[in-house]
């Protein structure tokens, strides 16, 4: 990843699920450049606005917390400490609770943005040593649907395609994403296909009119919440025109006949009139997803933030198993990731039910190999708490305890003021941060300082399962660490052993050992192949796989037991807050193209505030007549969860009575009312438990 001669390294970028490679200038003076890696896989020399000024945020170094901070009390202000204080002092506190009340009395919160390395040891040390599975991250709110529909229907938790696959399809059914904005090297790379084979047909299904509209041969405005509704139209209408691969759904798949039947349980007309849209539209969609040759489902965070989401998930996939349209070249679902290493966090299993490996949390044998692996403590059999249980068990008590690393849940949680309350309460917060700014350090009893990308090594994997290699190219400032680093230190003053690694790379092999013979085994991988490869794809079980697995099941064979694809029945009804008198408008949410999660990088970037520079409501011209609202006038959005005030925004981008709003924005000054998950719903899908962040009922009135 470094070459000597001119203090060039290659790296990746940190922020979306792209995973873009970039190429890193570390200058005399301590600072960086940066440009796009011409010889990346993924992106081709290509960055997109935020990857483009990320050396600023590396750069301005005017917000970063440079040492450990730590008050005795609530009524005291934070205090500069020692590392050794701090740490003392937060190992004791956690003893004393899960002395006093069990180890489900503390929890950690983190983040689809830590390196795998830092997941790794986290994950080990709760549940391993600890014993509680209260570990759960923002991916939570973001990915958890798609996997728990890749599991009920490929038997794994496992993205088929490889970004190859683009070039090579000739029908996209974009849903519930706007990539052109949220993953737009990716979009890029569709484009350039566009353009080059003008004939390829880009289906994108949205309630509002997005800059990806702008590259498709057909745009279905469904009304929020009717997808499954629409795929099941589509399914149908692909079984009634013979457009179904009769031998593939025979040989590989399992459940068909029902899912037959249940999707000719409505008419297209009736599925057309409950999504809003015209008959013609989803004939339209069917004839150009039956008549290609390769058929990519590209779908984020609208499918995802669902009540009903896994329920989408399954019913998109179903589109391409009845298709057959899946481990060819350019075909299968292809869900976009959100965070650049929520993949990695998932492999190592760092979330709230599952284990490393992709191994499951309730199953008996795979806590034993885990647990004679780590040698610690016995794994519980009980599922930890979710992110949003998580500021549920704080509120009411449960929870005693917990650690918060490299998120900032006071923006991004969904019923915000709830996780505000909870924090309130909490008898013990630690916050570990690069950044000043986020709200939570206001609750914090001890304060981490944390190193940043480029100040520390490690892996990410991208949405195609491409681990890359991120080295470490400056020193962070202050006494900043690496957070694998704090998190080793906390286990040895609890006195845990398995934490004395001397590198990022003894972590990642012990991982690695953990994944052997599962279906993401990697155990013949380490740093000196990542390094020399740059990036490699999972399963990577010999040496002699060069790039690792490009393509998945390639052999028909899914990792389900009878080795077959399930294609799933699903329910299509909602399960959403609907709107009434009092509450008349649904409210979706969701990213703007310059900034990225809760700001606290790009915010720091003059040219990136430029795009959009504060928050807005979309509302329909026709819905902002009927309340006597003008462009640029402050309105007042409510729910029965609290309120948001910002400046209208008229567009007929937006359908009527749905309007939207950024989730960008946390608090400004004393004021919370920037911040859209004031109003969100923390309602979550009910297996998944992700919440349903695109899909509430809001009132709007002129302020
Ligand atoms: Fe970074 Fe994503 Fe932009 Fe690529 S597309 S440069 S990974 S933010």
């Amino acid at each position: 990843a470094k070459n000597k001669e001119n203090n060039q390294f290659t790296s990746t970028c940190c922020y979306c699920g792209v995973g873009c490679g970039v190429v890193i200038n570390k200058e005399k003076n301590g600072t960086i450049t940066l440009e796009g890696d011409q010889n990346h896989p993924v992106n081709r020399g290509m960055l997109c606005s935020k990857g483009l000024n990320l050396h600023y945020t590396v750069n301005d170094k005017s917000d970063r917390l440079l040492y450990p901070q730590m008050r005795y009390n609530k009524s005291m202000p934070l205090q500069r400490v020692s590392w050794d204080e701090a740490m003392e002092r937060t190992a004791a506190v956690f003893k004393t609770f899960i002395e006093k009340y069990g180890p489900d009395s503390v929890a950690f919160y983190a983040s689809g943005q830590c390196l795998t390395e830092e997941y790794y040891v986290l994950n080990k040390l709760m549940k391993g040593f600890i014993g509680s599975n209260n570990i759960d991250t923002n991916s939570r709110l973001c990915m958890s649907s798609a996997v728990v529909g890749y599991k009920m229907s490929l038997g794994e938790d496992s993205v088929p395609i490889c970004y190859d696959d683009i070039e090579l399809a000739d029908c996209f059914y974009v849903t519930g994403a706007n990539p052109a904005w949220c993953h737009p090297i990716l979009w890029r790379r569709v484009e350039a296909h566009k353009a080059a084979n003008p004939e390829i047909k880009i289906i994108v299904v949205d309630p509002r009119i997005t800059d990806s509209c702008s590259l498709a041969d057909l745009h279905l405005q469904i009304n929020p919440g009717t997808d499954i509704i629409l795929n099941h139209a589509i399914g149908r209408l692909l079984i009634e025109n013979g457009y179904t691969d009769a031998d593939f759904i025979a040989k590989h798949t399992e459940g068909f006949e029902a899912y037959a039947e249940s999707v000719f349980g409505k008419t297209i007309s009736e599925a057309a009139e409950i999504c809003g849209i015209k008959e013609v539209s989803i004939h339209l969609a069917a004839k150009y997803i039956g008549e290609a040759k390769g058929f990519i489902s590209m779908w984020t965070m609208g499918l995802n933030q669902s009540a009903i989401g896994v329920n989408k998930n399954l019913s998109l996939i179903n589109l391409n198993l009845i298709t057959g349209k899946i481990g060819k070249p350019g075909s299968g679902p292809f869900s976009l990731t959100g965070q650049p290493n929520a993949m990695g966090g998932r492999e190592v299993g760092g979330m709230a039910n599952l284990l490393p490996g992709h191994r499951e949390l309730s199953n008996q044998q795979h806590r034993q190999e885990v647990q004679n692996f780590w040698g610690g403590t016995v794994i519980s059999p009980n599922p930890g708490f979710t992110a949003t249980e998580i500021f549920e068990a704080l509120n009411d008590g449960r929870l005693k305890a917990i650690w918060i690393i490299c998120t900032n849940p006071l923006t991004s949680m969904p019923n915000v003021r709830l996780a505000e309350e909870a924090l309130k309460k909490a008898k013990f917060v630690v916050v570990q941060e690069i950044s000043n700014k986020p709200e939570t350090l206001k609750f914090a009893d001890v304060v981490f300082p944390a190193a940043g990308w480029t100040e520390k090594e490690g892996t990410m994997t991208n949405s195609e399962r491409r681990i890359s290699y991120l080295p470490k190219i400056i020193e962070p400032p202050g006494e900043a660490l690496p957070d694998a680093e704090i998190i080793c230190r906390f286990a040895r003053k609890m006195n845990f052993k398995g934490f004395d690694f001397a590198s990022a790379s003894e972590i990642f092999k012990e991982h690695t050992k953990l994944t052997a013979k599962t279906n993401i085994d990697i155990s013949a991988l380490d740093y000196s192949i990542l390094k020399a490869q740059k990036t490699v794809q999972w399963p990577y079980r010999k040496k002699s796989l060069q790039q690792g697995t490009v393509r998945l099941f390639t052999d028909n064979r899914f990792y389900t037991p009878s080795k077959k694809a399930v294609i799933k029945t699903v329910l299509d009804g909602f399960a959403s807050e609907q709107p009434d008198a009092d509450f008349p408008f649904v409210l979706t949410t969701g990213r703007i193209r310059d900034q990225w999660h809760t700001m606290s990088k790009t915010g720091k970037v003059s040219k990136l505030n430029k795009h959009i520079s504060e928050p807005y409501l979309e509302i329909h011209p026709q819905d902002a007549a009927e309340l006597n609202l003008a462009d640029h006038d402050l309105v007042t959005i409510k729910s029965r969860r609290g309120e948001v005030r910002v400046k209208a925004k008229l567009t007929s981008n937006i359908k009527k009575d749905v309007v939207f709003l950024p989730m960008h924005w946390g608090k400004i000054l004393n004021s919370d009312l920037n911040r859209a998950n004031n109003v969100t719903n923390d309602l979550v899908d009910p297996v998944s438990k992700e919440p349903d962040f695109k899909f509430c009922a809001v009132s709007v009135s002129k302020y």
